[in-house]
């Protein structure tokens, strides 16, 4: 559970009321169980349970510092994908957490399939983050990935890390697959990818996003679909920096 107070003491109390739910009434732990606490400082403790206050609504725990490997990727990474429908991006938004990823952006692009109308962007970004939440608790992930929306392509550029890279099948049907594992072997610090819808990016899109130092990158010979592609390029980071 993430908890957002640094954990001073050996004895933490937990009592924000979402989590005090799931403790409590979902999972139906009891005295004498471990669960495990994320603070702002992104350290993981293993906390046993001492009483679960039903009137307060509060779970005492004894806390004893970790001692646990952080989970997180090396490389700060941000995948940045074109709208989707709501089932696909509530996927992607859920297995590149599980996958690493620090930041996820939704983008509107030429021919995304989907257009959300302003009214409804703060909910569906809020729904997104929450999606992130649980599935970072689920992969003892020391951060929750922020997910953000840009209504504009263009904008993307505000995002900017270290290395930027656009997934242009265009480019894996030349062959530059080599170009990826080049610049993964200079070890940026921070990377973001950006992946097309199904219909692919527009050539201007590509040039656009090329002139502001996006460099295209093939993903290999097979052409993925939309949600497929983040989630090779996280594997691949991952066996390239941690395994
Ligand atoms: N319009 C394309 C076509 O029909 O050939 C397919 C687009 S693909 C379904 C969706 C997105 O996934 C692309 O815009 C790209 O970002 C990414 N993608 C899929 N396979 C890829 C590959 N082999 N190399 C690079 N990017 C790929």
């Amino acid at each position: 559970y993430f908890v957002n107070k640094v954990i001073e003491k050996n004895n933490f109390i937990i009592d924000d009321p979402e989590t005090y739910r799931h403790v409590a009434k979902v999972l139906r732990h009891k005295k004498g169980d471990v669960i495990y606490l994320v603070d702002e400082t992104e350290t993981l403790f293993e906390a046993t349970i001492e009483k679960i206050d039903a009137d307060e609504r509060q779970i005492s725990t004894n806390v004893s510092k970790s001692t646990f490997p952080s989970t997180e990727l090396p490389v700060a990474v941000t995948i940045a994908c074109s709208l989707s429908k709501k089932d696909k991006i509530e996927w992607i938004t859920q297995k590149s957490t599980e996958l690493g990823a620090k930041t996820i952006i939704f983008f509107d692009s030429k021919y995304s399939i989907m257009n959300w109308k302003s009214n409804v962007i703060e909910k569906k970004v809020a729904r997104l983050q929450e999606i992130a939440k649980n599935a970072a608790q689920q992969s003892k992930r020391r951060i929750i990935p922020k997910v953000v929306y840009v209504n504009k392509l263009k904008d993307l550029v505000n995002y900017k890390a270290e290395t930027n890279l656009i997934a242009y099948e265009e480019s894996a049907k030349q062959g530059e697959i080599s170009l990826l594992a080049q610049t993964l072997n200079q070890e940026p610090k921070s990377l973001l990818c950006a992946f097309g819808p199904e219909g692919g990016f527009s050539p201007d899109e590509v040039d656009y996003l090329n002139q502001a130092d996006f460099l295209s990158v093939g993903l290999g010979p097979r052409i993925m679909r939309a949600e497929t592609a983040p989630m090779y390029f996280l594997s691949v980071i991952s066996y390239k920096y941690e395994l």
